[in-house]
């Protein structure tokens, strides 16, 4: 093999996590056994192929519960609500499914613990993220948002008596929350670890498979969508980790001709909304001009499922005794 043949590293594991998995066939089985239309409060996963083709199947995407019609079927996205969005919901009397990846709803149990047992919340997060909205929605009163380094010096000053812990959004950098944390126990020597952590399984590995790929990298490439959390990441984490250029797509179509110039090997990815389907169009792209060679680099293997919503299993069979 020739040491200048062009080569597409893929990162394994990458693409579809349990959570998006479960919300999207939430919205599908739905529509089965509903019938169109569904309604969505919010984008159901940050992706725009996958909103994009469950639009397509009868899905209606509204912003906020009350333009829904009354009586109507309505999902809570993979991201999660606060309890207010709950309450308008069942006063608008809507038949809910709610699609919360649990690994969100254990961060909202976090917070409803620790607001009952007397703490002040630091959530790490990204102002305005409709996770950080729902989780903050818990414990309104308690929890303070930490944006960026720069949002530990706009926290007011805690008492050393007062007790504080810290929480995140699921979907952040491992190293940079790191650096928040730091941060914050430099500002508040008493603050508190959360019980387990809370960037989720997912988030993590993706993370990990793109540092071991990026310093080979001549340039990496992340299939996702601009609003989304994870896949953000993963460009900022192949930049840090030594990729030379980074780029976040929605699809094959959007990888610009001068971005190959000069390069022989891709890292490649796709945040935790990307259908693989996506990542097989760049590969296409990529083999039509000339890096027909794909070695798939695998850091970890995910087993991870998680169950429909409630109302959406099949009803149990009971055994007759004979
Ligand atoms: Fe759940 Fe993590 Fe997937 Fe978000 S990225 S839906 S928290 S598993």
């Amino acid at each position: 093999m020739s040491s200048t043949e062009k080569k597409v590293l893929l990162a394994a594991p990458r693409g579809y996590c349990a959570g998006v998995d479960r919300a999207v066939e939430t919205v599908e089985k739905a529509l089965e056994n509903y019938g169109a239309p569904v309604y969505v409060r919010k984008e159901i996963v940050h992706n725009r192929f996958v909103v994009d083709s469950l639009r397509e199947r009868g899905a209606i995407f509204v912003e906020e519960a009350d333009e829904v019609p009354e009586g109507a079927h309505l999902v809570f996205s993979a991201h999660g609500i606060s309890p207010a969005v709950r309450d308008q919901a069942k006063s608008l009397n809507l038949q809910t499914l709610d699609a919360t990846c649990p690994l969100v709803t254990k961060v909202h149990n976090e917070a409803k613990r620790f607001d009952r047992d007397g703490y002040h919340i630091l959530l790490v997060g990204h102002e305005g993220h409709e996770e950080v909205e729902g989780t903050s929605g818990e414990a309104p009163e308690v929890t303070h948002l930490v944006d960026g380094l720069e949002g530990v010096d706009q926290l007011p000053d805690y008492l050393a008596d007062e007790k504080l812990v810290w929480l995140s959004q699921t979907t952040l950098s491992v190293d940079e929350t790191m650096q928040i944390v730091v941060k914050l126990k430099e500002r508040f020597p008493h603050l508190q670890d959360p019980p387990s952590d809370d960037i989720c399984y997912a988030t993590q590995n993706r993370q990990v498979a793109v540092k071991a790929i990026a310093p080979e990298s001549d340039l990496f490439l992340v299939v996702g969508s601009q609003n989304s959390s994870n896949s953000k990441r993963m460009v900022e984490v192949a930049l840090q980790y030594g990729a030379k250029a980074s780029y976040l797509v929605d699809f094959a179509t959007q990888i610009e001709e001068s971005w190959l110039d000069g390069v022989e090997t891709i890292g490649l990815s796709s945040g935790a909304s990307v259908p693989e389907i996506l990542v097989r169009d760049v590969l296409e792209f990529l083999a039509e001009r000339g890096f027909t060679a794909v070695d798939e680099v695998t850091t970890a293997s995910e087993k991870i499922t998680f169950a429909l919503p409630r109302e959406l299993r099949p009803a149990r069979t009971v055994k007759q005794a004979l």
